[in-house]
């Protein structure tokens, strides 16, 4: 390759990330915009966390068995020494900004909501991506199972308000330090007993942490994680209360869900609740969002001894099954005809605006015709004209393009006729 021929070569997008173009962009406003009117509904309220954090932040966080943190981070080292990890969840910094900010003295309810890009260095493929983003809701507080059912209604609405449907809810408690380690025992022993039958990986899993065996897609770890046991066989009695309050809860909303025993989700920090909703019709990465309990995540920080719950969304795979179709804004084409009709038509634009009317203007010279044709090309609702001799009788011409009718009006009627 010539030197000139390697210094043209397109620069692409990083593997596993994507641009968002103004075309698809409107179905992500309509996501945000309902997100934040539906979580608002709940009294909860947006935090926004950088996006980089101290690495130890995740691996104290979302764990060090973690496929996330094992293998997924991206992390570096900055100027100044410090490992920097760009974050691949929420949670952990949202715990880490009520911390840093004592937000638990306040008298606010610790519920928060979040919008945006989360990043893990995972294999690309259809659902799944290095930078995707998420909808994240957390809450802090709240020990009654009443608001696992709760935060599963919200989401639910959401799905609903988004035109989603085809989805389904499947719940699970993976227990809590009480009862946890008992069942691990067992899964261990259960583990130890088909080694020969798992994968490189679940062969450590077995012995670092043998519920993410549950996690693993290779089919022979499947086959050989179905004969486990099953958590909710294994719950004490204040997990397995907590478990049929958080039903019973769903039960009242009316959302069928599932008992999934073998959802345990791929973080280390959960505690009782865990839950998915999931849509087939996604495949192989099917999960639009999943979440669960933390409790002793805000403790294990040095922090109050204040439980947690959330989920977050993957707007990516949200996308791919809501009924999103944003309605293109009407909006009017300026086109002026000729310099001295110029500044009155910028000055009529900016107008316009004022009264909250879209208006565009391109300054390339050219003929009524012309302006004519890009306006109905680009789905204009009105095109105002003005030209030297409408300058001089202080008018311009106001027409819509729905039933081509035109007429003459002066820069305040064009206002009003276009706001209607
Ligand atoms: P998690 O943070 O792993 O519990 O994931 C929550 C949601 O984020 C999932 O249900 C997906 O919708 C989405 N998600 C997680 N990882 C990815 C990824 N690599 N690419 C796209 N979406 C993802």
């Amino acid at each position: 390759m010539t030197k000139d021929k390697r210094d043209s070569k397109e620069i692409a997008a990083v593997k596993g990330t994507k641009d968002i173009l103004p075309e698809e962009v409107g179905q992500w406003q309509a996501v945000e915009a309902a997100g934040r009117r539906v979580f608002e509904l709940y009294g909860y309220r947006e935090l926004r966390a950088p996006i980089i954090e101290p690495t130890e932040l995740f691996e104290k966080g979302t764990g060090q068995t973690s496929d996330i943190v094992i293998k997924e981070m991206y992390t570096f080292t900055d100027k100044g020494g410090r490992s920097i990890t760009l974050r691949p969840e929420y949670t952990p910094s949202v715990v880490r900004a009520i911390l840093e900010h004592r937000l638990y003295l306040q008298p606010d309810p610790l519920r928060f909501y979040y919008m945006g890009p989360m990043f893990r260095y995972d294999k690309p493929q259809k659902g799944r991506y290095r930078q995707f983003h998420q909808v994240d809701i957390e809450v802090f507080g709240e020990k009654d199972a009443a608001i696992d059912a709760e935060i599963v209604e919200m989401a639910d609405r959401l799905l609903r308000e988004l035109g989603v449907a085809g989805t389904e809810i499947l719940v699970n408690s993976v227990g809590c330090r009480a009862c946890r380690p008992a069942y691990l025992k067992e899964l261990r022993n259960r583990a130890a007993a088909v080694k020969d039958r798992l994968c490189d990986d679940c062969k450590r899993k077995a012995e670092t942490n043998p519920l993410r065996i549950f996690d693993c897609k290779v089919e022979g770890c499947k086959e050989a994680a179905a004969g486990f046991p099953a958590i909710t066989d294994h719950l004490c009695a204040e997990c397995s209360g907590h478990f049929a309050e958080f039903k019973s809860g769903l039960d009242l909303y009316g959302l069928a869900h599932e008992v999934e025993p073998r959802l345990v989700r791929g973080i280390d920090y959960y505690t009782k609740t865990t839950f998915e909703v999931v849509a087939s019709s996604l495949g192989a990465q099917s999960a639009v969002l999943g979440g669960g309990r933390y409790d002793d995540m805000m403790k294990d920080f040095g922090g109050p001894d204040l439980c947690g719950i959330g989920f977050a969304m993957g707007v990516e795979r949200l996308l791919a099954v809501a009924g999103l179709k944003p309605e293109k804004k009407p909006f009017a084409y300026l086109a002026y005809m000729g310099g001295a009709a110029k500044k009155p038509g910028m000055e009529l634009a900016r107008r316009l605006r004022a009264a909250g009317v879209e208006c565009l203007i391109e300054y390339k010279d050219k003929g009524l015709k012309a302006q004519l044709g890009r306006a109905s090309k680009l789905g204009a609702a009105w095109v105002v004209i003005i030209g030297e001799e409408e300058v001089r009788k202080g008018l311009c011409a106001v027409k819509s393009m729905a039933t081509g009718e035109q007429r003459d009006a002066s820069p305040d009627d064009v206002v009003k006729i276009i706001r209607g």
